[in-house]
C-alpha cells in the first residue's frame, strides 16, 4: 500500500495514487468474489478502495457491511460512495456520523440518479438537491475527518445544460470542501486532459482521478458509450475490440492493452493517478497492474 497514513497523504505524495472500484455484491457467489478480488490486489499498492451505493439507496447496509469486510479482513483504506436519493437531510447526516464511528477513511460524496425512466432527479422531503449540499454537510459535522471525493464528467454530465454550466457547479461542489475528483470513465484521453485545463482555468486546485474501466468484449464497451456519458468509443478501440470476435480472452487482453496506454499516456501527462473500475474482477486488474510495474510506472508521479 502506498505509505501515507491518509487519503489526502497518499493524493499529496510522490507515488500515483490508485483507487479501484468494487460494489456490494447480492449473491453468495458475488460474495465470494468481491473477497477474493479483494486478496488478490491488496498487495499492489492500492491507495484506497471505493464500493459503491446502490441505484435509489438500494444498498445502504451492504456498501457498509463491505465496505468494513475490506477494511477489516485486507486492511484497505476504504472510501464508501453515498448518495442523497430517498433521505432527509437527517438521515444523511445520521448516515455520515455511521461512517465516520466505523472509521472509514473518506466517503465518495454523490447525489445519485432519478429513479428509472425519470429525466428528473427530485430530492426526498427534507432531502439535499445536489452533491455539493452533501459535501457541505459532512465537512459542517465532521471538519476534516474524512476525505471527500465527488464525481466529475470529462464528458458533461447528461443533465447539465452545457459543459460550462457544469464546470460552474463542479467547482461549486469542490468549493464546499471536497478533496478530490474522480472522472466518469472514459476511453480516450483528450477528453480528460482539456477537462483538466477546464477545471484548472476556473479555479479548480483538487486532484482528478481519470476513471478507466478495462474493457472485456465489444458489446461491453458499446454499452457503457451508449450508457454512461463515457464519450464516444475511439475508432481504434472498436476495431481493436472487433477484431477479436468471439474469442473472450483476447478480447481482455485487449481491454487490457488499451487499459495500459491510456494510464501510460496519463501518469505522464500529469495525472495524479487513476481510479479502476474493476467491477469485482480480479484478472484485468492485475494484468494492467503487472504491466504498470513492468513498465516502472507505478514508483514516482510525473512531474507536472
Ligand atoms: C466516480 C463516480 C462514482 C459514482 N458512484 C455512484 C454510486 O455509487 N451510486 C450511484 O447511484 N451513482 C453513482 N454515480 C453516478 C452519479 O450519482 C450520477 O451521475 C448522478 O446523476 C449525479 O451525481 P453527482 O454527485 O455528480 O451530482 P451533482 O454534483 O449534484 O450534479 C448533478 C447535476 O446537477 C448539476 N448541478 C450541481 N449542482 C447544482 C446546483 N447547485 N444547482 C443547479 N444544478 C446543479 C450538475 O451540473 C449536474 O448536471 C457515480 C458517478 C461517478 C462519476
Amino acid at each position: 500500500m502506498n505509505q501515507e497514513t491518509s487519503i489526502v497523504g497518499a493524493l499529496e505524495s510522490k507515488q500515483p495514487t490508485i483507487s479501484i472500484e468494487f460494489f456490494p455484491p447480492k449473491t453468495e457467489e458475488g460474495a465470494r468474489q468481491i473477497l477474493k478480488t479483494a486478496g488478490a490486489l491488496q498487495p499492489y499498492g492500492i491507495s484506497f478502495a471505493s464500493v459503491t451505493y446502490g441505484a435509489g439507496g438500494s444498498t445502504r447496509e451492504r456498501t457498509v457491511e463491505y465496505g468494513k469486510l475490506l477494511q477489516q479482513l485486507f486492511h484497505y483504506r476504504v472510501v464508501p460512495h453515498l448518495t442523497c436519493v430517498g433521505h432527509s437531510r437527517t438521515e444523511m447526516a445520521a448516515t455520515v456520523d455511521g461512517l465516520v464511528a466505523a472509521g472509514f477513511s473518506g466517503v465518495m460524496a454523490l447525489r445519485g440518479d432519478p429513479p428509472h425512466g425519470d429525466t428528473v432527479f427530485r430530492p426526498a422531503e427534507d432531502g439535499l438537491a445536489h452533491a455539493s449540499e452533501l459535501v457541505a454537510l459532512i465537512r459542517e459535522r465532521h471538519g476534516r475527518k474524512l476525505a471527500i471525493g465527488v464525481a466529475g464528467y470529462p464528458c458533461k454530465h447528461p443533465e447539465a445544460p452545457d459543459a460550462d454550466t457544469d464546470l460552474r457547479w463542479l467547482a461549486h461542489k469542490v468549493n464546499q470542501g471536497a478533496d478530490f475528483i474522480t472522472t466518469q470513465l472514459f476511453f480516450d484521453n483528450t477528453v480528460y486532459f482539456s477537462f483538466v485545463a477546464r477545471c484548472r482555468a476556473v479555479g479548480i486546485t483538487v486532484p482528478i482521478l481519470p476513471g478507466i474501466l478495462p474493457l472485456l468484449s465489444l458489446e461491453q464497451a458499446r454499452k457503457f458509450t451508449g450508457t454512461t456519458g463515457a464519450g464516444a468509443l475511439p475508432p481504434a478501440l472498436e476495431a481493436k475490440l472487433g477484431a477479436c470476435g468471439d474469442d473472450a480472452l483476447a478480447a481482455r487482453e485487449a481491454g487490457v492493452e488499451w487499459a495500459f496506454d491510456q494510464v501510460r499516456e496519463l501518469l505522464e501527462g500529469g495525472a495524479p493517478g487513476f481510479h479502476l473500475y474493476i467491477l469485482n474482477r480480479a484478472k484485468s486488474a492485475l494484468a494492467l497492474f503487472t504491466k504498470l510495474r513492468e513498465a516502472g510506472l507505478t514508483e514516482n508521479k510525473a512531474p507536472v
